[in-house]
């Protein structure tokens, strides 16, 4: 979970560019809703600087005159993501946001599409909203599906109006199971100052099944891309060898994230006498 450079583009553009070559009397039609989106966009900004996007009611159907709940979500489907058309500029640039440092769910996972923060099967008036559409990882927006907050705890930190990356959140150690070591991860809260937030980013990380995934990358980390030099290191240099270069790895990867599945095995590595010890391989 990370935060994420905000789009470039507002929901002025992306509505324009996605409505521009639609024939001429539906895009008077589209033209007479601008007003309205845009209001239900600067509500959408509001309550999520709130965390209180439960509180957002999605659009009924009557409200959308003589357009569909539908015409809207086709404006994804239909324009956003259409390669031969203006408004795929807008999908490209959220997507670039997401490159260098991946799922802003899982801060692991390749972004290889756009989540809908707020899902597009209840939220149509944000089904092309910039600041609804995350850069994300095939395997988050699977397993997120088309979650809607209830209650307050319910709400998912937000990429473009959250930013926890100063707080340590995410805790390890290390546990010996059949005499091999393996990473459990869960979420602390002792960094902030009340419940509200940490309470927060568990319910997420237990909903995107982090517990599971980060454990497995931990597990695939020691048993097939690093034992070989773990021991390298430690008959170089013993114990204090292998310590020193945990060490720097833990800096190395802290300093590009401090919460990071990566940064905490190597925490939680160093922080094991009998991983440092390298009896058990
Ligand atoms: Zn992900």
């Amino acid at each position: 979970m990370h935060s994420c450079q905000v789009p470039s583009y507002s929901f002025a553009n992306a509505y324009t560019w996605c409505i521009e070559d639609t024939q001429r009397r539906r895009q008077d039609l589209f033209n007479l809703k601008m007003g309205d989106l845009t209001g239900l966009c600067q509500l959408y900004d509001r309550k999520m600087n709130e965390h209180a996007g439960h509180e957002i009611v999605p659009m009924a159907a009557t409200d959308v005159g003589p357009l569909d709940l539908d015409d809207y979500r086709n404006l994804y489907e239909q324009k956003l993501l259409n390669k031969g058309l203006r408004a795929r500029t807008v999908y490209d640039d959220i997507l670039s946001a997401g490159l260098l440092r991946g799922c802003c769910y899982c801060s692991y996972g390749d972004a290889t599409e756009l989540d809908h923060l707020l899902p597009h099967s209840h939220y149509a008036e944000y089904v092309i909203y910039p600041k609804n559409l995350v850069p994300s990882c095939h395997r988050c927006n699977y397993i997120k599906d088309a979650f809607v907050p209830l209650t307050q705890p319910d709400n998912l930190i937000h990429p473009y109006f959250e930013d926890y990356s100063e707080y340590q959140w995410l805790a390890s150690e290390v546990i010996f199971l059949r005499g091999w070591p393996n990473v459990r991860y869960w979420v602390r809260f002792d960094d902030f100052e009340n419940a509200t937030i940490p309470a927060r980013i568990e319910h997420q990380f237990n909903m995107l099944e982090l517990p599971v995934r980060y454990g497995t990358q931990a597990a695939k980390e020691i048993n097939t891309r690093r034992v070989g030099t773990f021991r390298s290191v430690f008959r170089a240099g013993g114990r204090d060898g292998l310590v020193a270069w945990l060490a720097n790895e833990h800096q190395d990867q802290f300093r590009a994230n401090r919460n990071s599945w990566m940064t905490l095995a190597y925490r939680a590595f160093l922080e094991s006498p009998q991983f440092c010890d390298f009896g058990w391989a």
